[in-house]
């Protein structure tokens, strides 16, 4: 691996994250919704934003079910594992071309989210801050210094839980690029130095319970004269 940028040095203002960004993650969780929700409401065309507050980031692995008053705030927390932006520099509206020019980095990272209180507050129209923003639900690797002239366009990222493989999927799938995030942020929301964007995740999400560990990778898979390549790891355990 070549030198990475450190987790601890990163200091986001805002953690942007992105909802169904890879088809057959989208296909899962209609299923999901389709127990609670009567038609469907989403619009693919943008891509779905939310955020959580820098107060979510996590650099030592450790994942804790959020509780309040001594009550576990939920009883279906999933992992869910993505490819991790890290913004380099300050922009209120940059194109499509020069969106690589913010890209800091990029590494992998785990959106925790509650589930049940995420089915929940779409049936009743809530926001999602309760489900997806909560204290350590946003877990971070190091990342890899970008450099748009030699970005691979083959990343595949994966996650183990406990061993066993349980996402897999080529960030090629991704409905919305992350130039095309950058691009789309800048605008609506503006982007400064050290902003974290979680770019969604594939499909395969599940459960965790107290106990279990997990790998989160971003590799480039072997290829013709390439042996697979590990470009950033997290690893996390559920307290
Ligand atoms: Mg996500």
């Amino acid at each position: 691996m070549q030198s990475l940028i450190n987790r601890k040095t990163i200091s986001p203002g805002a953690i942007y994250c992105v909802g169904k960004n890879y088809p057959e993650h989208a296909k899962e969780m209609e299923l999901l919704e389709s127990k609670i929700l009567q038609t469907r409401t989403d619009n693919i065309s943008e891509p779905i934003i939310f955020m959580k507050p820098p107060t979510a980031l996590e650099t030592d692995g450790v994942i804790v079910m959020p509780a309040f008053q001594g009550n576990p705030l939920s009883t279906n927390m999933h992992y869910e594992a993505e490819l991790v932006l890290l913004v380099g520099k300050s922009s209120d509206g940059c194109t499509l071309e020069e969106a690589p020019d913010y890209i800091r980095g990029y590494g992998v990272g785990l959106d925790m989210t509650l589930r049940d209180e995420q089915l929940a507050a779409k049936k009743a129209g809530n926001p999602w801050l309760k489900s997806k923003g909560f204290r350590k639900s946003a877990l971070i690797s190091d990342f890899v210094p970008f450099n748009q002239h030699d970005f691979p366009l083959d990343i595949e990222i994966s996650l183990e839980l406990n061993g066993l493989l349980v996402q897999h999927g080529a960030v090629s799938d991704m409905l919305h690029s992350p130039a095309m995030l950058i691009h789309y942020l800048s605008y609506l929301y503006g982007l400064r130095s050290g902003d974290l964007i979680f770019t969604g995740t594939p499909a395969g999400v599940g459960p965790v319970t107290s106990g279990d560990t997990l790998k989160a990778l971003i590799f480039l898979p072997e290829f013709i004269g390439r042996e697979r390549q590990e470009l950033a790891e997290l690893r996390a355990r559920v307290d």
